[in-house]
């Protein structure tokens, strides 16, 4: 049995063997992509590869992909670099695109997360300004899918750009950026099992964007500063390794299946849509999130708070309100994501630690926990 089952893929998926060693090699050969010297054109070459793999993954074209820090500076540079003021973003986006869009119209989504097309359609409709429309493809917390193409088609209807944060997406179900017709597509590395700090912004061509960053002219004067030459070339072997994805949907249906029988007060999140086949959001009633991550942790099992933010301090889930869960079942929710290092063992470990803890401190009927 492994040491601890890691099952937090969502916050960040270990890196790949094969990724870890493409990197070492781009680490040992240096060279700044922009030399024109045999060390330069040897990572010129690097990145080159690293883009043709990248766009792959997404459909894209090598010329689409702009490599940035991750997915918090895709998502960000999108919203600035679009050109659009107006800007509508929905209710359970990732804080790097909500805070990026102070001042923006927020887009409602019913009880499974899903945004509301029709006020979409009529908040376009109601002005004249060009817009910028942003929706997540996945949601890093319940696993929710998007209906992205619908608003691709609503949107442009309307005249209005689309840029669609698929950070969660990608590497996990297959993901195509021609085919559902978006305009600008935030990647990040890290979560599919390549290296933290590297992403990229895809820019359908032809599809405005001017960068705010002023320096060099790298990726083709999109993106300032000289490339993160090892960690993009990570990123490219994580993108052909996570091509295809998950193939199952198997062991989340075993994994609810089991916790439901154990809790059925217990409350999975986005149930009855299509989601993330590595995702699970479910409230233990009476526990709150915060114990559950701490019990689980001392069984060697590592998980998420439904909001788990980057201070590490649990927040409600702002995903989970807008869904309209109440705020005190909301802290009750604990968020399960598996990857491509995931084994069945892990799964069983989880769920005979969330049994006993439940056995231990859990109530038998969320009412009462709502209550307490
Ligand atoms: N968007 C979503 C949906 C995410 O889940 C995350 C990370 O948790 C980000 C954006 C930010 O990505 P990064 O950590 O690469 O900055």
């Amino acid at each position: 049995m492994p040491a601890f089952a890691y099952l937090d893929h969502n916050a960040t998926s270990p890196l790949r063997p094969a990724v870890f060693d493409v990197m070492v090699e781009a680490l040992r050969a240096g060279g700044n992509p922009s030399s024109v010297h045999r060390a330069g054109r040897s990572a010129r070459a690097r990145l080159d590869t690293a883009r043709r793999q990248v766009a792959a993954l997404v459909g894209a074209r090598p010329a689409e992909v702009v490599f940035t820090s991750g997915g918090t500076e895709a998502n960000n540079s999108a919203l600035a670099g679009a050109g659009r003021k107006r800007l509508l973003v929905s209710a359970v986006e990732h804080d790097s695109v909500l805070k990026a869009a102070t001042g923006g119209e927020i887009l409602p989504v019913d009880a499974n997360g899903i945004v509301d097309l029709g006020v979409l359609d009529k908040s376009l409709a109601a002005s004249t300004e060009p817009a910028l429309v942003s929706v997540m493809f996945a949601n890093n917390e319940t696993g929710v899918l998007q209906p992205i193409a619908d608003v691709v088609r609503v949107a442009h209807a309307a005249g209005a750009l689309v840029h669609c944060d698929a950070v969660q997406g990608a590497g996990k179900v297959p993901v195509d950026l021609h085919g559902l017709g978006v305009d600008y597509l935030s990647l990040s590395a890290h979560k599919f099992g390549g290296p933290t700090g590297v992403g990229a912004l895809v820019v359908r061509s032809g599809a405005p964007f001017v960068s705010d960053r002023v320096g060099g002219g790298q990726e083709s004067n999109r993106r300032a500063g000289t490339e993160n030459v090892a960690g993009i070339a990570g990123f490219g072997a994580a993108a052909t390794e996570a091509t295809g994805g998950l193939a199952t949907t198997e062991w989340r249906h075993h994994l609810e299946t089991a916790l439901l029988e154990i809790a059925p007060a217990a409350r999975v999140y986005g149930a009855g849509v299509d989601r993330l086949p590595n995702t699970t959001c479910i409230s233990m009633p009476g526990v709150r999130a915060e114990t559950q991550v701490m019990a689980l942790d001392l069984a060697g099992i590592c998980v998420s708070a439904g909001a788990a933010c980057s201070s590490g301090k649990v927040t409600r889930s702002a995903v989970l309100l807008a869904m309209g869960v109440e705020s005190a079942e909301a802290e009750m929710a604990l968020r399960i994501s598996f990857g491509w290092s995931t084994v069945s063992e892990d799964i069983e470990r989880l769920i005979a630690a969330w049994r006993d803890l439940y056995i231990r401190v859990g109530r038998s009927d969320i009412a009462q926990a709502r209550a307490a």
